[in-house]
């Protein structure tokens, strides 16, 4: 994303190059927003998706190599503690690759329906992009812009210092983590919801894969919530900086981009990456992830949120776990057949909706051996 906003945009020169020359830049002088200016780079931002080393994406080799660099850090510094096998246990490892790579968690099958769904996510991509960033995030922008405009008169046209920018930054992450929090709760705590969401909690082991593992009728819902946020705090700033916000938002979505890249590959990996307790209770440190991937009775729903803890404080879904505590990755036995190979994680979501709109209870096939496992499998809104 940070690319696309560059203050060196081929199209931002060129609207005012046509502005100047066209003498009408004085009687116009429209703000642009970060998200009206990428409009015109749709088309090559649509490539860009597609290709694995695209910057939009969170498994980019880059931040793929950093999070295994922070790996072998932790491998270093904890003396091979604090990775996971595939069972979600605390397994101290023997050497440094089984550490970053261990052989039970990327052979694994649920390893493998994570590459299927991703490339498939990777496929369906640009339709998602082009629909969120391309369509409704400019027009969001545009109208937050006008709406300012019409409600407080002209730009004040504040000088954009360092504070500014980062309240700024501050603003949109607070934006992108709240409609997060709202859209995951959403997810869990209604039936339709949760029958599509189950294809992410159906992993059995975390990977940085793992973490676009998502039905695909849900990946315009996950683009376009962030997008939403950012498109209003982009409107408002560039308001308040009089355009001026476009160099502001690679320096601020730039480095949030990143840290939340890194944070989400550790999300969805098996080494734990934890913070303080006192900061838990404010930030969501990637570990918390782990134990909202658990199928333990005590972890279902809990840490809900993506940047911040505030939301899961206030609507009591946080959970702290102890430093080594088990976080055994997946659904209950009998949801989990459902969900398992990659045919099934696509389909079953759709027979779930038909159910769920039919208004027909659900029913297990009947099973031979008893289901041993604690998560209690009925529709969480039943
Ligand atoms: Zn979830
Ligand atoms: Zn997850």
């Amino acid at each position: 994303m940070a690319q696309e906003l560059s203050p060196e945009s081929p199209f931002k020169e060129e609207v005012q190059k046509y502005l100047e020359e066209s003498g009408v830049k004085e009687t116009t002088d429209e703000i642009l927003g970060p998200f009206s200016e990428i409009t015109n780079q749709i088309l090559e931002a649509m490539w860009n998706a597609l290709l694995p080393g695209s910057p939009f994406s969170s498994l980019s080799w880059e931040l793929l190599t950093f999070t295994f660099i922070c790996a072998a850090v932790f491998w270093f510094s904890r003396k091979g503690r604090g990775s996971k096998d595939s069972t979600g246990r605390e397994r101290p490892a023997k050497n440094l690759l089984q550490y970053l790579f261990p052989k039970d968690i990327y052979t694994h099958q649920s390893a493998r329906v994570d590459i299927g769904l991703y490339l498939l996510d990777r496929g369906m991509f640009p339709i998602w992009f082009a629909l969120s960033l391309g369509a409704v995030a400019p027009f969001l922008e545009r109208n937050t812009i006008a709406g300012f405009e019409a409600m407080f008169g002209a730009s004040p046209a504040i000088e954009p210092t360092v504070a500014w920018r980062l309240f700024y930054g501050l603003v949109s992450i607070l934006m992108v983590d709240a409609i997060f929090y709202w859209t995951h709760y959403m997810m869990h705590k209604t039936q339709i919801g949760w029958a599509l969401h189950k294809v992410h909690h159906s992993a059995q082991v975390l990977t940085p894969w793992t973490r676009p593992r998502e039905h695909f009728i849900v990946g315009p819902l996950w683009a376009l919530g962030p997008a939403i946020g950012l498109a209003i705090s982009g409107g408002i700033f560039a308001w308040v900086f009089n355009g001026n916000i476009t160099q502001i938002t690679i320096v601020n979505v730039g480095i949030f981009s990143v840290l939340y890249a890194l944070n989400g590959n550790f999300r969805h990996y098996h080494v734990s990456f934890r913070y303080p307790r006192s900061l838990e209770l404010w930030l969501q440190s990637p570990g918390m992830h782990h134990t909202h991937h658990s199928y333990l009775e005590k972890h279902w729903d809990s840490n809900l949120g993506l940047v911040t803890s505030i939301w899961d404080r206030m609507m009591g879904t946080i959970y702290i776990a102890d430093k080594y505590e088990e976080t055994p990755w997946g659904l209950a036995e009998k949801d989990q057949r459902e969900y398992t190979i990659l045919k099934d994680n696509l389909v079953t979501p759709v027979k779930e909706i038909c159910r769920i709109l039919r208004g027909r209870p659900k029913e297990y096939p009947a099973q031979s051996s008893p289901d041993l496992t604690p998560r209690n499998s009925t529709d969480l809104t039943a």
